[in-house]
């Protein structure tokens, strides 16, 4: 399975500081290898300019942060499924943790917007982590099995692997400096792994589990290389094209 290597850039960047990261990465990376993809996640003020900053480069893709899950209609300050592909997007996030926790999505509303990102042609990078609390309670495996339940509710049984990623990203771990140690990521992903095979047997098995939460160059190749881990979703170390492209190469 291809390693996917993922930036989150988050409310962060003007359309032109957006391009010129993007064209940076593209020239740091050189030729991705082969058992790399790159995904980039700029804000939606700056899909237009990545795009295009992208397009001759090959193993590189974008996606957008979220979505609303409707073709089109009165939903003042909401994006559709169509609408991101049309500015060049293959793939959407759902259910970050920020949307959950800032915003106030529930679980309910992420399987709707996994779903129909889903049947309306994107890749869905589905977002899931307990917090600091949950953790101390002992409720780790039953927050990864209630977020993955509801996200994935109506995900077809014969959903083509390569068409959903899922993001482990603990809540306590995101832009606070505290990465998980690699026992407690081999942990969780091996509960998201079990839960993918039950809830989607044909598929689970090779759908990718990426991790997040204070990724750096300095960790990454680490993690990247543990059991049942398939990539990274990194935030402020993907903001600067030296410091990601360093991660997307370890
Ligand atoms: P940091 O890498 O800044 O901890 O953010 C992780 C994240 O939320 C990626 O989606």
């Amino acid at each position: 399975m291809k390693k996917i290597m993922a930036a989150n850039w988050k409310m962060y960047k003007t359309a032109d500081e957006a391009r010129q990261t993007a064209m940076a990465l593209t020239t740091l990376v050189g030729a991705v290898p082969a058992d790399r993809e790159v995904l980039i996640f700029p804000p939606f003020t700056a899909l237009h300019a990545v795009a295009g900053a992208l397009r001759p480069a090959l193993g590189f893709s974008m996606g957008a942060q979220d979505v609303y899950p409707a073709d089109e209609g009165a939903y003042t300050g909401e994006v559709s499924p169509g609408m991101l592909s049309d500015v060049g997007c293959r793939w959407v996030l759902t259910g970050h943790s920020e949307r959950r926790h800032v915003l106030g999505e529930n679980d309910d509303f992420v399987g709707r917007k996994t779903t129909f990102s889903l049947a309306a042609g994107l890749n869905v990078c589905l977002c899931i982590g307990e917090k600091l609390e949950e953790r101390e309670a002992g409720m780790l495996a039953a927050v990864i099995e209630r977020q993955l339940d509801k996200g994935l509710k109506d995900v077809p049984g014969d959903i083509a692997p390569e068409s959903l990623a899922i993001a482990y990203e603990p809540v306590w771990a995101i832009g606070t400096g505290k990465v998980a140690r690699p026992e407690d990521i081999v942990e969780a992903h091996a509960l998201v792994r079990a839960k993918l095979v039950a809830l989607l047997p044909s598929a689970g098995e090779r759908i990718p589990i990426l991790y997040g939460g204070s990724v750096k160059p300095e960790n990454a190749a680490e993690i990247v290389h543990l059991d049942n881990v398939n990539g990274v979703l990194v935030g402020g170390a993907s903001l600067q094209a030296e410091s990601f492209s360093r991660i997307v190469l370890a």
